[in-house]
């Protein structure tokens, strides 16, 4: 029976305990497991190479992305680092989206100047950029789609098409839809990460990130590699993680009405400059994201018209949005990029990728769509009488 992503979200690891029978399955926090007997170990042996949670999540995260397996990793950035290390040698060259996750591309910086790897920073959404890079043979291209903060789409099935036909592998970075509105492995990637941390688990009470993969060896190769270098997730984590991904379908689907709404509200807010959505048709990537994506996402960006002063009133007076960094979770968040999420990106580098210091990004929570209008109006006219 092929099962719906609700479905799977809350069915899975459900009443494998047989102990006592639990329907909820329980957390084994264990960090080591006896051996059956001399030279006789069991499934698990030592919780950094496996632990029944971690599995169990695990499935899970496979399944929804539609993937032969995952491995739940400590971190986003773990997750990306695995990919790159077990995918890369020195001297192998990663294309990477020009204006992607600024942790990602502090990480893809620091690295390829110690000689890691070579990267080059690409507008994917550029095809003649796009061609040419593809041309210098990458081993590796990752993709951001929507891209983080300008909420860019671009074709991941005709990105991984010309990737492959260079023999690139392709992995995208799929934590601002999640698997609920965007299927890259459908689309032709071979891998998906996801920052945990967001969407996934829901709740900002974990950093966690994953990598899935189409093909079982390849499944296997960074389940090696990720018990290699130590970057497995923590069993208490896996179950966090898990109970927030029973409700995942229902909290994206309103968090993006929710996010809608806002983005009707800030058409016609004069102290909004530009916005950014994927529902706009003016946004780069709109039909793409059409037929794409099964829905817009719950991430809208804007720059503020005001003055520097003005925008930090702003930020001041607002009661439900809290100016924290991450996305995802089920309270509303607003972040300013620059001095943010990308303060560790050059200022020329985020010049480049179009991020302007007025730019803010919210994180469209699951309150009473009225009740963030209305907050987001009160600050707006507070800022305005500065
Ligand atoms: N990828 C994207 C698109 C992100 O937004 C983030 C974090 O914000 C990461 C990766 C890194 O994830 P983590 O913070 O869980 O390490």
């Amino acid at each position: 029976m092929t099962l719906k992503q609700g479905t799977i979200a809350v069915s899975s690891g459900l009443n494998i305990d047989q102990q006592y029978g639990c329907v909820v399955p329980p957390i084994t926090l264990s960090s080591t497991y006896n051996f059956a007997d001399f030279n006789q170990p069991r499934a698990h042996d030592y919780s950094r190479r496996g632990n029944p949670t971690r599995d169990i999540a695990q499935r899970a995260l496979a399944d929804l992305e539609g993937g032969a397996g995952a491995v739940l990793t400590s971190s986003g950035m773990s997750a990306i680092h695995l990919v790159c290390t077990v995918f890369l040698k020195p001297g192998d060259l990663l294309v990477a989206p020009h204006d992607c996750y600024g942790g990602s591309y502090r990480l893809f910086d620091s690295l390829s100047k110690r000689g890691a790897y070579r990267v080059l920073f690409v507008d994917q959404g550029n095809p003649q950029a796009l061609a040419d890079a593809l041309a210098q043979q990458p081993k590796l291209v990752l993709i951001e789609t929507p891209s983080n903060p300008l909420l860019r789409v671009v074709d991941i099935q005709a990105i991984c098409e010309a990737a492959h036909q260079v023999g690139a592998l392709t992995v995208v970075d799929n934590t601002f839809l999640s698997p609920v509105l965007q299927q890259p492995l459908k689309l032709g990637a071979d891998l998906v990460v996801h920052s945990c941390t967001k969407y996934l688990n829901g709740h900002s009470d974990v950093v966690a990130g994953t990598v899935i993969s189409k093909t079982a060896e390849h499944a296997t190769e960074l389940a090696w590699w990720g018990n290699n270098i130590g970057v497995t997730g923590a069993a208490f984590d896996s179950y966090l993680l898990l109970r927030g991904l029973r409700t995942l379908g229902v909290r994206v689907k309103q968090q993006q009405q929710n996010a809608l709404a806002i983005v009707d509200y800030l058409q016609k807010q004069p102290l909004v400059k530009k916005l950014y959505h994927p529902s706009l048709p003016e946004n780069q990537g709109h039909d793409i994201a059409r037929r794409q994506q099964s829905g817009f996402g719950a991430m809208v960006s804007f720059e503020f018209a005001g003055e520097e002063a003005a925008l930090r009133h702003f930020l001041k007076e607002l009661k439900l949005f809290t100016l924290a960094e991450s996305l995802g979770g089920v309270e509303s968040l607003i972040s300013h990029t620059a001095t943010m999420t990308h303060a560790g990106m050059a200022p020329e580098a985020r010049k480049a990728a179009g991020i302007s210091d007025s730019l803010l990004r919210i994180s469209v929570g699951l309150e009473d769509s009225e009740d963030l209008i209305a907050d987001l109006e009160q600050a707006f006219q507070a800022a305005a009488k500065r």
